[in-house]
């Protein structure tokens, strides 16, 4: 098997066998034709079911994570949704680490508690507080990020999808954060891996997208119908620029690890800052683990601020190039506000952010530009 980057330049990306144009067109139709009733032309009959636009995506997204079958969805929320919908019922019971995308718990809590399903949190690099809040015969699903939004929180996923299989759970991992470029759950014992592609497969802000990796027949089976039966997919428009974006994505992320390096690495020990959240970094409590499963540390860091949420607020809102928007992943850089912005949802509740947290998506720009940046924005707060 080739490489990742020659993968994501070449996987499912077979030039167009009519026109031998390089780059296959959009297929932007709903339907297809059929040689007499029931005679399908590749396997074509209604895109809900399947477009090869799509297909071509699922293609590229299963060869990067090394599983058998991907599905993509019009969100991650989308994609995360088919996903436990085609795993659980009623009394079945989801545990989540305490500092997944407040979407994520916003999803099973506010959509998926109110029809029996039971759902708890816990500390993940614990592995003793997870091995008891497993329910026996009932937890159903281990659901994991890491790294994890926004503090940045790293779990050992070798460890976890070992004690969750021992329980006889479906370990979960959402790789938003790394990508399949810096790390591959599956080839570590996780049996799912989903993403927001709108972040760094995407990596462009230009497409929202999510997506379902799986290894296992059964698995995907039960995937596909989800997704054909309720019909969350992804358009052939944000498929195709999805498709677009990935085969930058090793280059892509090899830049943004290695500029919020530098970014973490200047913060440790400035006098505003409090403490910075960046698994690169030696002091971060997860770095050993990191440094064995990912290739390297990723776009994404957090800083505590010592003068409080006023000061977290006036950094937010003091750069200039690091934009003040929600989302993160793409080539341009952002700033935001976790417990006003992305985790407003989890207010009050456990996974709730602490109010002097400032998220940074480290974004490709020049490293010169970006440091100065921030530095100007501390400046006046040290
Ligand atoms: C953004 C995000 C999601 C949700 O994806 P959408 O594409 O916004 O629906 C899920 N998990 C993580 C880690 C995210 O950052």
């Amino acid at each position: 098997m080739n490489d990742f980057s020659t993968r994501a330049i070449h996987a499912g990306q077979a030039f167009d066998p009519t026109t031998g144009a390089i780059i296959p067109p959009i297929y932007m139709s709903s339907t297809f034709v059929q040689d007499g009733i029931g005679g399908f032309r590749n396997g074509y009959e209604y895109a809900r079911g399947g477009n090869p636009t799509r297909d071509s995506l699922q293609e590229l997204l299963a060869s990067l994570e090394g599983g058998s079958k991907a599905f993509s969805f019009a969100s991650g929320l989308a994609a995360e949704d088919a996903l436990l919908r085609s795993l659980l019922k009623t009394g079945d019971h989801v545990l989540m680490g305490n500092d997944v995308y407040g979407g994520t718990h916003r999803l099973v809590n506010r959509l998926f508690v109110p029809w029996g399903i039971e759902l708890s949190t816990v500390e993940m690099s614990d592995a003793d507080a997870v091995r008891a809040a497993i329910r026996p015969g009932k937890t159903r699903v281990l659901w994991l990020e890491t790294p994890s939004n926004p503090l940045l929180k790293i779990t050992d996923i070798e460890a976890l999808a070992a004690i969750g299989h021992e329980a006889g759970v479906i370990v979960v991992v959402d790789n938003t954060f790394a990508s399949p470029y810096l790390q591959q759950p599956l080839s570590l014992g996780a049996d799912v891996v989903v993403h927001s592609a709108t972040k760094y497969l995407g990596g462009h802000s230009d497409v929202l997208g999510g997506a379902v990796v799986v290894n296992d027949e059964e698995l995907a089976e039960k995937v596909a119908f989800l997704q054909f039966g309720a019909g969350g997919v992804s358009s052939p428009m944000e498929s195709w620029l999805t498709v677009r974006g990935i085969k930058t994505l090793a280059v892509r992320m090899d830049r943004h690890s290695e500029n919020a390096h530098t970014i973490a690495s200047a913060l440790e020990g400035h006098p505003a800052i409090e403490r910075v959240f960046y698994p690169g970094l030696e002091s971060h409590p997860g770095h050993d683990i990191a440094a064995r499963q990912m290739r390297d540390f990723g776009g994404m860091l957090s800083v505590a601020l010592k003068g409080g949420p006023d000061a977290a607020r006036r950094f937010a809102e003091s750069t200039s190039l690091f934009q003040l928007a929600e989302s993160l992943g793409g080539v341009e850089s952002l700033i935001s506000y976790p417990s006003e912005m992305t985790h407003a949802s989890v207010k009050g509740t456990e996974l709730a952010v602490p109010e002097n947290v400032i998220r940074l998506s480290v974004g490709i720009e020049s490293i010169g530009d970006l440091l100065a940046d921030v530095l100007q924005a501390l400046d006046p707060l040290s």
